[in-house]
């Protein structure tokens, strides 16, 4: 890592591959030989047209997206989506069921809640969000436009280690904090989303996976046309003018990803850094993670000190130590670590030598 740079722990936006950023820049002034910035191309132009399909195709690739899929490329970050969601897939249903995990699914199903009834199947509110109910004795509806889940709850680090069974249900996840930390088995799905910050590119982007049946049902006739899944299906995302600067940069993370060995390698590294991360702080009565570990995040890694009084401290040295954003959410105070794609595993091998180092100066 260049001398200048910092591990970043933030959640997002977040820490983003250095080779990645080096060859945005050596490329920034004159794209492919266009004269251009990447910036700077339509985006209905041959030039970007040429990218566009090539990132698609790159992030299918990785995550095995079927065919009957449509990947859209949209503007704007996850939490509009918990709005264009109900909006386009209610079709003539009434209500849709979803799961309570933890703050982004309270908050989807707030937003659901604007426009149809939510059957809320299990909630894990009264344990402040550390465990998930056995799916067993979720109770699914059997008629509903949809069953949301979010993969990985960011702010109270918990992440699903199996895909729910939706039976005839269409399965909506919102994959923002996880995506491609994992090979996964698209066909489970009616709908991915994900936010591009975290383990994508910059934000300003959200990608969407949509099995193709459900662009056919009828969206409500507010959704605003940039917003409207199946047209932008049919317009292969330019419907409007898209984030063009964050395609092409998720487009080169896609590269960088399958040059490191695709989503089986970032599972088994993922696996590897928040193992460790977890193993010191169980051993420690200094730090505290309160997630029943069968739910911890591989990806963000909440913890307390047992001296509340020592944080702002905390968060003081370990930033004079090139180690940032680990303040937890301000909904659930205590500190965060967030270890997406991007963050090396030496950066937790850092991490935790201060961790280390703090405990011992502070007992
Ligand atoms: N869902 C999840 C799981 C998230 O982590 C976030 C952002 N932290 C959001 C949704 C909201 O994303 P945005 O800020 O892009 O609206």
């Amino acid at each position: 890592m260049t001398e200048a740079r910092v591990y970043n722990f933030s959640p997002g936006p977040a820490m983003l591959p250095e080779e990645v950023l080096s060859q945005v820049r050596h490329e920034l002034l004159d794209w492919r030989q266009t004269g251009m910035s990447v910036m700077e191309l339509p985006h209905r132009g041959k030039a970007f047209q040429t990218l566009a399909v090539e990132a698609e195709q790159d992030l299918r690739d990785l995550l095995n997206i079927p065919a009957n899929y449509s990947v859209l490329f949209l503007q704007g970050g996850a939490q509009a989506h918990f709005a264009f969601i109900p909006m386009n897939i209610l079709g003539g249903f009434k209500n849709a069921a979803y799961v309570e995990t933890g703050i982004w699914s309270r908050q989807s199903i707030a937003a659901a809640q604007n426009y149809c009834a939510v059957d809320i199947v299990t909630s894990s509110k009264a344990s402040h969000y550390t465990t998930i109910a056995d799916e067993k004795a979720w109770q699914i509806p059997k008629e509903a436009a949809y069953l949301y889940y979010v993969d990985n709850e960011t702010v109270n680090g918990v992440e699903f280690p199996y895909v729910p069974n939706s039976g005839e249900v269409p399965l909506v996840c919102d994959m923002s904090s996880n995506i491609l930390s994992r090979s996964i088995d698209v066909s489970r799905y009616g709908l991915i989303f994900a936010c591009a910050q975290k383990n994508i590119a910059p934000a300003g982007l959200t990608i969407v996976i949509v099995r193709d049946d459900l662009l056919k049902r009828t969206p409500l006739k507010e959704t605003p046309a940039p917003f409207r899944y199946d047209l932008q299906a049919e317009q292969k995302s330019v419907l409007n003018t898209p984030p063009t600067f964050i395609w092409y940069f998720a487009g080169l993370v896609f590269k960088w990803l399958k040059k490191q060995g695709g989503v089986a390698e970032m599972a088994k590294r993922s696996q590897q850094k928040s193992q460790k991360l977890y193993q010191f702080i169980d051993q420690s009565d200094f730090y505290h993670n309160p997630v029943e570990p069968r739910y911890r995040s591989r990806m963000n890694v909440i913890f307390t000190l047992a001296d509340e009084n020592l944080q702002q401290k905390f968060i003081a040295e370990s930033t004079e130590n090139g180690l940032t954003n680990l303040k937890g959410h301000r909904l659930v105070g205590g500190m965060r670590a967030s270890i997406y794609n991007a963050m090396p595993e030496a950066g937790v091998d850092k991490l935790i030598a201060f961790l280390r180092d703090f405990e011992k100066n502070h007992r």
